[in-house]
Formats: structure tokens, C-alpha cells, sequence
């Protein structure tokens, strides 16, 4: 039977049915139904969480780490299970699925630890006699609004901080993977959290988004997502003198040098540049290679390209899944051609495929012959398509890498001490790579990145503190 998911307001489950989930391997298949919150719907909410702020602030530090602790037990406890949904809704594959799920376990744990490790300074005034206190403080209400690539990673790694540091949440989703985001929030309102500490407004970006951009009552949004939209956040969080965080698109490079390891290389870039089907805002799109090793890498990568299994996402010897949805393979599609058009080499793949089941098939592409000015170098596809841009040496390497208007991770292969040194100072990335994919980062460690990619402070481990706390600086005169 088909689920009917509606959305938590105020610690009630609200909402008709609005919108169908897709299976993109499979068109015929209904993932499930689910509320399609409006404009007044996101305001109760920000209303609820407004009115429950004081109290969770306030509430023990037991209290924040039993309910993320008890989440954490629950999604692990139901890995395979939330994997495998996953997988369903979004197309990635199985093992992408559950390992996306183990991590959002990992960082529910994470964030229960650190509720428990809040700390502060203790520090002495240049005025005899009176003591200074720099304590940090929950924001308030956050907005959090997360695309759809990552359906159960990103919404852990910020409700988990703006639990732990004692904020009330308002959580939209993106409109392909709801599953995923109801799922996560039927587990913590069940673990205990309070009303309205937590509430769940699945809709439209442009309505339900838009609404949450132009209340005065966020004190903070944190969006991961598309530049586009990136924009509109800033714009309206200055607009309401509000705390901002933006992760957004990525032209990532992977540099592979003469002195690489050949197998090591062909590894990161086909790990990085096609896994869970290129739509990673860490994806290798820009592969850097020079001279000595060119030819070689690229035979090596057409070799392991032609054996990449694409198929159903839920089959288990799938290696590559379909496209999130009908209008990211246009986007896709359209990029190829451009590519063509430009004058890059379609060196493999780049044609829809057919499979059992209708779905949004593709064979991985990689152009070879590409110019770091062509546009498929320059703007981010989020596809399965990665281009081969050929240079001389390791300067101009490096300097290809850092020409684009993004910054959000990067990598190099290479068995020199001094240019992986080099590379690591230099490189104008928030994430750095040698020898490992630009792809694929811990839980523990900040994530985030310069230039057009991210604004604000960083998210994850301890450095999310920044983003969900607001520092105060106490004086004390005791006589
Ligand atoms: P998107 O910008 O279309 O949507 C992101 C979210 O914003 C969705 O929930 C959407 O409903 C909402 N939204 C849309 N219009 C809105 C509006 N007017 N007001 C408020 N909210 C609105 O992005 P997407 O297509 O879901 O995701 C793909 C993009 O996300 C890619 O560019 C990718 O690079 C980026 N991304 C970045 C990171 C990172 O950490 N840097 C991680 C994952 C994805």
C-alpha cells in the first residue's frame, strides 16, 4: 500500500495529500504521498517553534543527548531498511543508501556527545576585580532547507547541531526525496523531543521556502543547495538581519600528475567523478592531467568505464544508478551537447540507456580534449559527466585547478611529498584531497568550502557550533 506521510507542526501530524515520490529507476513505481505544506502552514510553524524555543533552550543537557542518542540507536537499529527507501526515492545505489544512513546514525551520536561538552572561558578583565565569562548560547529558530542528493546526510548534519545546542527547528526538504526527511523526523519526535522543538513543512520551495525566507521570526536558515537559490536565501536573510549559512555548487578538480599511481588515479576519478551518478556537490567534474600519464589515464579510465554496471538502483550489482529525476537528465543531456558542440571529445558514454523498468538511465561520459573555458568546465553540471583537461606540468595543473569560480574540495594524485605539499597550501578548496576522491569526507572533521561554493561558517563537527550558537561575553564586578 502507499504511504500518505504528513507534516509535524506543533507536535501534530498535519496535512493532505499533495505531491507522489518517484521512483527514478522505475517510473511506475510510487514511493508514497505526501502533505504539501503552504505559505500559512510554514508560519504556524515558525510559530510553534518560536513558542517551544524557551524551554528546549533552557532543558537539561540529559534531556538534548537522550533524544539524538535514542535517534541514532533507532536509524542504525533500521539501516537497511531507511538505505533501501532511500535508494528507492533518490536513485543511488543500495550500498550508497544504507552508507548514507549509517552516517547520519554516526552524526546523531556525534551530536549527542557534544551536547554534553558544551564549554565556555573563564578569562580576567583589564579592570581589577571584576571576571569575564564568554559563554555560547543557542541562535533561536533556525530554518533548515536541504536539496534533494544527500536525502538523509544533510538534514543530520544540521538538525543534529540545532538540537544539541538547544535550538526549535523548522525543516523543509527538497520536493524529490520526502521519505527520506519524514523519516528522520518521525524518529525524533518519537524519541521525545517536545512540541514544536521540531516541525516538518514539506511543500513547494517557491511557497513553503519563500514563506520561510520572508518571516522575521527565523533567526537563522541553514540551505544547502543550488547557487540560484543560494542567492535568494542571503538576500532575504540580510533583508531580516538574520544568521546565514550557504553550501552550494562545486567544479570540482582532481590533478592527476606523471608520477601518480595509475590505478590509484583511474580509482579516485571514477569514484569521485560517477558515483552516486555525478550528483555530488563534491564530484571530480574537472580532471587535471598532464602530459607524461594523459593517454594512459584515459585508456584506463574508458576501460573501467565500459564495466560499470548502470542499472535499478535496489538491484545489488548496480554500480551506478539513474538520474534523480526527468529534468536533471535534460540538464545532463543538454550539458553532453554543448560539450560536442564546444569541441570536446566524447571519449565514452553519454547516451540514455534502456533497462527493464522505465527509468532515468545514462551511461557515465567523460570528454577528453576539454579546455578549462569551455562551459562544461566552467558551470556545474551534477551529472554523471566529467571532462579531461590536458596540461604540461604541475604549475599549470594548479593553476587550472584554482581557475573557476567555485571552491569546494579538490584533489590531487601524485606520489611527490613536495607537490601533494604543495598542492595541499595552494589549492583554493575548503577540502583538500591526495590520492583519495574530492568525494567522501568524515563526519567528525568541518565541511565547506570558499569562493561561490559556500558562505558562512562551517558545518559539521565541532566547528557547527559557530553557525547553531551565539557567543556572550558576561562581566562580573563581585566587590
Ligand atoms: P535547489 O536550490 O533547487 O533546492 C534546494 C532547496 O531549496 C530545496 O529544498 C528547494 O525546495 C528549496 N527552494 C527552492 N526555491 C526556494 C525559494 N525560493 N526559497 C526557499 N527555498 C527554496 O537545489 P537542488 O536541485 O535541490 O540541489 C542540487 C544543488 O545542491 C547542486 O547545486 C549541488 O551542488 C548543491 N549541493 C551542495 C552541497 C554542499 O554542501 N555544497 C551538498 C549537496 C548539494
Amino acid at each position: 500500500m502507499t504511504p500518505f506521510r504528513k507534516n509535524l507542526i506543533d507536535g501534530e501530524w498535519v496535512g493532505d495529500a499533495g505531491s507522489r515520490n518517484i521512483n527514478p529507476s522505475n517510473l511506475d513505481d510510487v514511493v508514497g504521498e505526501y502533505a504539501s505544506g503552504d505559505a500559512e502552514q510554514a508560519r504556524q510553524a515558525i510559530a510553534a517553534a518560536k513558542a517551544a524555543f524557551p524551554a528546549w533552550s533552557r532543558s537539561g543537557l540529559l534531556a538534548r543527548h537522550a533524544v539524538l542518542r535514542k535517534a541514532s540507536d533507532e536509524i542504525t537499529a533500521r539501516k537497511d531498511e531507511i538505505g533501501r527507501a532511500l535508494a528507492r526515492e533518490e536513485g543511488k545505489t543500495l550500498v550508497e543508501g544504507v552508507g548514507e544512513t549509517v552516517r547520519a546514525a554516526q552524526i546523531f551520536d556525534f551530536f549527542a556527545g557534544e551536547a554534553l561538552r558544551l564549554s565556555g572561558e573563564q578569562v580576567p578583565s583589564v579592570r581589577p576585580g571584576v571576571g569575564v565569562e564568554i559563554t555560547r548560547e543557542a541562535v533561536g529558530v533556525v530554518g533548515i532547507i536541504t536539496p534533494w542528493n544527500f536525502p538523509i546526510a544533510i538534514p543530520a548534519w544540521k538538525i543534529a547541531p540545532a538540537l544539541a545546542y538547544g535550538n526549535t527547528i523548522v525543516f523543509k526538504p527538497a520536493e524529490l526525496v520526502p521519505e527520506s526527511a519524514w523519516t528522520i523526523v518521525d524518529i525524533l519526535h518519537r524519541a521525545g523531543l517536545p512540541k514544536g522543538v521540531l516541525n516538518l513543512v514539506m511543500g513547494k520551495g517557491s511557497v513553503v521556502g519563500q514563506a520561510m525566507l520572508d518571516s522575521p521570526d527565523l533567526n537563522a536558515i541553514t540551505f544547502t543547495g543550488s547557487v540560484g537559490t543560494g542567492k535568494r536565501v542571503a538576500a532575504a536573510s540580510v533583508e531580516h538581519m538574520r544568521k546565514f549559512q550557504l553550501e552550494m555548487g562545486g567544479k570540482n578538480p582532481l590533478v592527476v600528475l606523471d608520477d601518480a599511481d595509475l590505478a590509484v588515479a583511474v580509482d579516485c576519478a571514477i569514484n569521485g567523478a560517477y558515483f552516486s551518478t555525478g550528483q555530488r556537490c563534491t564530484a571530480s567534474s574537472r580532471l587535471v592531467v598532464t602530459d607524461g600519464i594523459h593517454d594512459r589515464f584515459v585508456d584506463a579510465m574508458k576501460d573501467r568505464l565500459a564495466k560499470l554496471v548502470v542499472g535499478d538502483a535496489l538491484d545489488a550489482k548496480t554500480q551506478i544508478g539513474p538520474v534523480v529525476d526527468q529534468s536533471q537528465l535534460k540538464q545532463d543531456e543538454d550539458y553532453i551537447a554543448i560539450g560536442r558542440q564546444e569541441g570536446a571529445d566524447l571519449a565514452f558514454g553519454g547516451e540514455r540507456l534502456d533497462r527493464e523498468t522505465r527509468g532515468f538511465y545514462l551511461q557515465p561520459a567523460l570528454f577528453t580534449q576539454a579546455t578549462n573555458a569551455m562551459r562544461i568546465s566552467r558551470e556545474e553540471i551534477f551529472g554523471p559527466v566529467a571532462n579531461v583537461i590536458r596540461v604540461k606540468d604541475y604549475d599549470e595543473a594548479l593553476a587550472v585547478a584554482n581557475d573557476t569560480p567555485f571552491g569546494l574540495t579538490s584533489g590531487i594524485c601524485t606520489s611527490s611529498l613536495k607537490h601533494a605539499t604543495h598542492f595541499k597550501r595552494n589549492s583554493e578548496a575548503g577540502m583538500v584531497m591526495v590520492n583519495l576522491p574530492t568525494a567522501g569526507v568524515d563526519f567528525h572533521v568541518p565541511f565547506g568550502g570558499r569562493k561561490g561554493s559556500s558562505y558562512g561558517p562551517r558545518e559539521q563537527g565541532r566547528y557547527a557550533a559557530e553557525f547553531y550558537t551565539t557567543v556572550k561575553t558576561a562581566y562580573t564586578f563581585a566587590g
